[in-house]
């Protein structure tokens, strides 16, 4: 590359390099004061049951907004946490944050049954990753079934034997656990069957292909027939349209997630999210005034 471009392009090369680097180490400076000077939130995305249009639950979604670098996208902030080992106190902190504020609207009388929580490989495999969820369940008090975990098939994969134990644990404390973006990585079907697993999230890509041909739909169909078949639970992620939707729900999809149901939202656009979802929940209950 150098030889055949010149010195000149070559040198360009390293400065860009240099400029990348450098963006690297900032980001990884800001990030070690991030938690301190209390710069993350979590933003909220509603789940919803397509079969009664309830909502399921929230995930739970990091946010950093730095003062110098401004906001920036957990695909390009998570990478270098969880190379420089910032993800163990950054991941602890969105596992007590969730955990609190979930409990918080439910003893609010907010009708919220789960929240779904991130998790990236490095923690999951981490050997304290078990107790830093006990902690986190026992001091808000949250219902562990009111936790749903959600990791990538490439963990599943690539740590087969110290996930499965993990796997294991979560599920007799009785936390849920998903499989995000089910079906991007490629796991093989017979060891997620040995697994304690009890939600697929099918990744937005083949929700996206409703909308294309009749063979890219039958993928998405066979994915819905394949979770049913296993007993397992399915989110939709990234359903952008009424089609998408529609063909969901024909098919039997339990749960959809996306920008046409809703947006993440901010603690504050949740609270007024939630207080509407719950009263108009209790709106269509005729029991409802009977329940004081
Ligand atoms: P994910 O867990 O698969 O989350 C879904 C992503 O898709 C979110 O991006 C969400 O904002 C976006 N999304 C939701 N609905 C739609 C839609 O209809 N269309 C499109 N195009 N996108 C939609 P976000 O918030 O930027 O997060 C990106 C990824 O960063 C997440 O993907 C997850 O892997 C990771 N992440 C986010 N928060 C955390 C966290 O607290 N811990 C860890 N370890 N990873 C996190
Ligand atoms: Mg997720
Ligand atoms: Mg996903
Ligand atoms: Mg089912």
């Amino acid at each position: 590359f150098a030889k055949r471009n010149g010195p000149q392009n070559y040198r360009f090369y390293q400065e860009s390099m240099n400029a990348n680097a450098l963006k690297r180490l900032t980001i990884e400076t800001q990030l070690r004061n991030g938690l301190e000077a209390e710069e993350f939130s979590l933003a909220y995305q509603p789940q919803f049951d397509l079969k009664t249009g309830n909502l399921s639950g929230v995930e739970a979604l990091l946010r950093w907004k730095n003062k110098e670098l401004g906001q920036i996208p957990p695909m390009e902030f998570i990478p270098i946490a969880e190379e420089s080992g910032l993800i163990h106190p950054l991941g602890e902190w969105v596992m007590r944050t969730a955990c609190t504020q979930v409990k918080t609207w439910q003893d609010q009388g907010i009708d919220l049954p789960r929240i779904g929580v991130n998790v990236s490989p490095k923690e999951f495999i981490h050997p304290e990753f078990i107790s830093n969820v006990k902690s986190a369940l026992a001091d808000s008090g949250l219902d562990p079934s009111a936790l749903q975990i959600e990791i990538t098939e490439t963990l599943l994969m690539e740590h087969f034997e110290g996930t499965a134990k993990t796997l294991e644990e979560l599920h007799k404390m009785g936390v849920q656990v998903a499989i995000d973006d089910f079906g991007k990585g490629y796991s093989s079907l017979s060891r997620l069957q040995e697994l304690a697993i009890d939600c697929l999230k099918i990744d937005r890509s083949f929700v996206s292909a409703v909308d294309e041909s009749f063979r890219q739909k039958s993928v998405l169909n066979a994915i819905i027939a394949m979770a049913n078949g296993m007993d397992l639970g399915m989110i939709a992620e990234g359903v952008e349209t009424k089609e998408q939707f529609l063909f969901l729900q024909e098919k039997h999809c339990d749960e959809a997630q996306g920008y046409m149901l809703s947006r993440p939202l901010t603690l504050e656009q949740a609270e007024e999210f939630l207080q509407k979802a719950t009263m108009q929940l209790n709106d269509q209950d005729p029991y409802s005034s009977l329940d004081q």
